[in-house]
């Protein structure tokens, strides 16, 4: 594909031209820069703002201010069962059937109330299996948890490492890991798309090999949801949480999806923290001292749904009703194969190094390991209006969501690189 490309502004803009996503460009907030807007490649870490977010928001504040409690049940969407629109088109973007997903808490909060139920350490089967240099919330967490339950974070943690001298992993070394460790495992759990490299891993062969073993398997979708395609009933996921503010653009800090594979729902031998929106909502304000949990994933819920950050939420998934998930991604494989184009073009004509460490199991994101540059070359960059993410020692991550990312803004791009390259020699 990548033969036919080339680095013009008119062949950019033909591909917008023909793009049958272009419109959503602005359906979305854009910061500027000097009156123009910036070149936005941090999607996988805050996505932008859709523009019917803020009436959401506002139609809250006024049913609250005009109907106060009584908004719980005459608002136009009642606060009662605020999170309920959001569990079908949330089941959509990770595979799930609805009854096994729900909204609420926030990410880390929802993994370590997921290991309450999943995490049961058991004689000598208590380690936790996870892929090195985890995300930190995530190496926290599961440390934290072993140390809760009286085993030390060293002996606990089974990572699985890249080989010496690369850059991704080998769903092989997964799957050997669990096979070699499988007596004394409790737990398997890994980022399904790393923070760091962009790298997709084999979420169904390696939840596969769990299964098989018999070790329960959970996923950290963060940088998955809303990015990849998912099947997380199919391929009999037990658990997984994601946030909603990286791809899914609800806003900073916002609520995490959960999901519970069906075989789980039901069992009342799996122990869980409860709360009363975690009852049956026919009689859940009857308020009678016996828990009656709802048949679904809303059985995990504690609290009563925090509705004005759930509200931009809505408006997100509303979007990605419209556009479904295989447009998003034939989009985003052919704007990041345009990107990495653009890349290889520029390191052409300046003579530099750029090594793309994502494989090619992989999203939007391309990570760049920047030989020979450095700060400097991304901070020049900033100064453009572009707006990339740095990682020590010296990698960018360009992430051009397709919801709103244009092929201009990769010719661009390009071309400021090169600029900002040749400024510094
Ligand atoms: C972004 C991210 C988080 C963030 O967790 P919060 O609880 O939402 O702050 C956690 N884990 C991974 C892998 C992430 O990428």
């Amino acid at each position: 594909m990548s033969g036919d490309f080339q680095f013009t502004e008119a062949f950019a803009r033909s591909l917008d031209a023909s793009d049958p996503l272009a419109q959503y460009r602005s359906q979305f907030h854009f910061p500027t820069h000097k009156g123009q807007e910036v070149i936005y490649f941090t999607g996988n870490s805050l996505g932008l703002q859709p523009r019917e977010a803020n009436r959401y928001v506002q139609d809250i504040m006024d049913d609250w201010k005009s109907l106060a409690v009584e908004g719980h049940f005459k608002a136009e969407r009642p606060w009662w069962t605020y999170h309920e629109a959001l569990t079908a088109p949330m089941a959509k973007i990770v595979g799930a059937l609805p009854d096994e997903v729900t909204v609420m808490n926030t990410l880390t909060v929802n993994l370590h109330l997921l290991m309450v139920s999943f995490y049961r350490p058991e004689g000598k089967r208590y380690k936790i299996l996870c892929e090195e240099k985890a995300f930190p919330s995530d190496q926290y967490m599961l440390k934290s948890q072993l140390r809760t339950r009286g085993y030390s974070p060293d002996e606990g943690l089974v990572e699985v490492a890249k080989r010496p001298g690369e850059n991704a992993w080998h769903t092989e070394d997964f799957i050997r890991a669990i096979e070699t460790h499988k007596e004394e495992l409790a737990l398997v759990l890994l980022g399904g798309v790393n923070y760091y490299n962009g790298q997709v891993l084999d979420m169904k062969a390696i939840t596969a090999a769990a299964r098989k073993a018999r070790v329960m398997i959970g996923w950290d979708l963060a940088h998955a949801a809303g990015n990849v395609a998912l099947e997380l009933h199919d391929w009999d996921v037990d658990f997984a949480a994601w946030c909603t503010y990286k791809y899914i653009n609800s806003g900073p800090g916002n609520a995490s999806g959960v999901f519970i594979n069906q075989r789980h729902l039901n069992d009342p031998t799996i122990p869980r923290f409860e709360g009363w929106w975690g009852t049956k909502r026919e009689t859940r304000f009857q308020m009678t001292p016996d828990f009656d949990p709802m048949p679904t994933a809303e059985a995990w819920q504690l609290s009563n749904p925090p509705v004005l950050s759930l509200a931009p939420l809505v408006a997100s998934l509303a979007l990605f009703e419209e556009v479904g998930m295989p447009a998003l991604i034939a989009k985003r494989d052919s704007l990041t194969a345009y990107l990495e184009f653009v890349l290889g073009e520029v390191a052409r004509e300046t003579n530099s190094n750029f090594e793309i460490i994502t494989p090619e199991a992989r999203g939007c994101q391309l990570s760049v390991y920047l030989h020979g540059q450095g700060r400097p070359l991304f901070d020049a960059l900033m100064e453009q209006g572009i707006i990339p993410d740095w990682r020590e020692p010296n990698v960018i991550r360009l992430a051009p969501a397709p919801f709103y990312c244009s092929y201009l803004d990769m010719y661009r791009f390009g071309k400021l690189l090169k600029a900002a390259i040749e400024s510094l020699a």
